[in-house]
């Protein structure tokens, strides 16, 4: 097959990983960085420019892209559906985990456990928001931050109102959540592939830190999932429509939560937690299904 892999940067450890295991799998692989792709969308027939090329050979795609470019990533993600080419995750799937509100609401809709969470835009109902999620200690999450930054932990109820209030004050959209404390700062990364967990492995925040993301200084190590974790992981994202992702969970007092979705799921900890070649796994999964016109959405 003829695989592209978008991507902004060909040394990323993931991006080198799916290189390296597509080749071995005897496939052509190209990097293509999706900024440098452009585009004529009034032309007759579909199709994507790079750097004076025509893209027009690839079978499937493999987006890697970045929150910080999901508008034009997702875009240009679009444009390779619509001339048939298979993408490992659909830009409607992509653009819909990159709203944390949105997902949460997707996943609480379909039965899936939650931390309590509320959301609210005026300071006017902060006492009934703080109320919803049980009070302090609660968590404060930025809708816009990743990698743990725009995420704060408001230990009593008056820190709790001034970092709301901070927040409304500069317009930022926030989300409000149960502190799951019993989780002591550890996390599990389920890697979800079709409709399996492949590995999972546990992110332990370091001391005196309760976000658990590898860049915040977290470590990663193996762990066992329980079955109904498992199947949490998996319904996760089918709700989200991701064949494949990262289903963060936090276990609670009431069962595993889901905490996120992540539909670029970085393959450097997991891989080495777990020992797995999960790079082989995802050429593996994209041998087996794609065929044109197999994908739902034809980026509608
Ligand atoms: P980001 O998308 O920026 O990584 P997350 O929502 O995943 O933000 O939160 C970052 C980290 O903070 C998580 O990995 C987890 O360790 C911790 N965390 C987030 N929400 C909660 C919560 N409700 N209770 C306990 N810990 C949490
Ligand atoms: N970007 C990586 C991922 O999504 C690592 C995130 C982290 O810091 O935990 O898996």
């Amino acid at each position: 097959m003829k695989l592209g892999i978008l991507s902004r940067n060909s040394k990323l450890y993931s991006t080198r990983r799916l290189v390296e295991a597509a080749e071995q799998r005897g496939h052509e692989v190209r990097v293509v960085d999706p900024l440098r792709c452009y585009m004529n969308i009034t032309a007759h027939s579909p199709q994507i420019h790079y750097k004076g090329d025509i893209l027009d050979q690839f079978n499937a795609v493999i987006p890697r892209i970045g929150a910080s470019i999901t508008f034009y990533g997702t875009a240009i993600l679009r444009q390779f559906e619509m001339m048939n080419v298979y993408p490992l995750n659909e830009s409607v799937a992509i653009s819909r985990s990159r709203d944390k509100l949105r997902s949460l609401q997707l996943l609480s809709r379909r039965g899936i456990g939650l931390p309590v969470t509320g959301f609210a835009h005026s300071p006017d109902d902060i006492d009934d928001l703080l109320a919803t999620v049980g009070g302090a200690p609660c968590v404060i999450k930025l809708l816009e931050g990743t990698q743990g930054l725009g995420v704060v932990l408001a230990e009593t109820k008056q820190a709790a109102e001034s970092v709301i209030q901070a927040f409304m004050g500069l317009k930022q959209h926030i989300l409000v959540q149960e502190y799951i404390q019993e989780a002591k700062g550890s996390d599990i990364r389920c890697f979800v592939i079709g409709d399996k967990v492949v590995a999972a492995m546990k992110r332990q925040a370091k001391d005196g830190e309760f976000r658990s993301n590898l860049h915040r200084g977290g470590s990663a190590s193996l762990c066992r999932i329980t079955p109904e974790e498992r199947a949490t992981a998996v319904r996760a994202a089918k709700v989200m429509g991701l064949n494949v992702c990262g289903v963060d969970l936090l276990r609670s007092n009431h069962g595993a939560v889901v905490m996120e979705v992540n539909s670029s799921p970085g393959l450097e900890g997991i891989e080495n937690a777990s020992g797995k070649d999960v790079a082989g796994m995802i050429i593996e999964f994209i041998e087996k299904n794609a065929k044109p016109n197999r994908t739902k959405t034809k980026g509608s």
